[in-house]
């Protein structure tokens, strides 16, 4: 969840105001929280004031660099060059948290403190962590079986094997595949 929330921000596609006007959904471009300037990704996820306030509640990593960027691809190239792997997750999950805050206000519900939204994100990270210690426990697992249990495919058969990566630093997604007949 929080890896393909990322992919969508980083990609420019979440449904923010300015998206939605690009595509002639709305007229209004306004940031629905602020109302300051138009909502695209950078602005709700880290230049938006009840942004910052999250934010100044968080890492003291990110508190340093809660401003500028209006480009969220380097806002995020500048934390992945500075930060760890778990405060880069930190953000991630604090982004994404921060995206489903502003969506439950436009459907009318009441604004999360910050402290709160704070308290949520520890509680997600944990169970991001967890999941993904589970991933890499089954891909091992997955690794050593196939290559135990490989049979070639009958005659007239293909196998076909593939995997994909996701580049967020240079915007690049990679596919391989191997497809193998005996
Ligand atoms: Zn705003």
């Amino acid at each position: 969840m929080v890896k393909m929330f990322l992919w969508r921000a980083l990609n420019n596609l979440l449904s923010t105001k300015g998206h939605l006007r690009r595509k002639g959904v709305v007229q209004d471009s306004a940031c629905p929280l602020c109302g300051l300037e138009e909502e695209n990704v950078a602005h709700v996820l880290w230049n938006c004031p009840p942004a910052n306030g999250v934010w100044g509640c968080g890492s003291i990593k990110f508190q340093k660099r809660c401003c500028g960027g209006t480009n969220f691809f380097n806002i995020f190239e500048d934390i992945v060059k500075r930060c760890d792997r778990f405060d880069v997750e930190r953000f991630a999950v604090t982004g994404r948290r921060l995206w489903l805050r502003r969506n439950a206000v436009i459907h009318g519900e009441p604004f999360v403190h910050p402290n709160q939204i704070m308290r949520e994100v520890g509680a997600a990270i944990e169970d991001f962590q967890r999941a993904n210690m589970v991933d890499e426990h089954e891909t091992r697992q997955a690794q050593k079986g196939d290559s135990a249990l490989w049979q070639p495919p009958p005659v007239n058969s293909v196998k076909i094997n593939w995997d994909a990566t996701v580049d967020h630093r240079n915007g690049r997604i990679r596919l391989g595949c191997v497809v193998q007949n005996s």
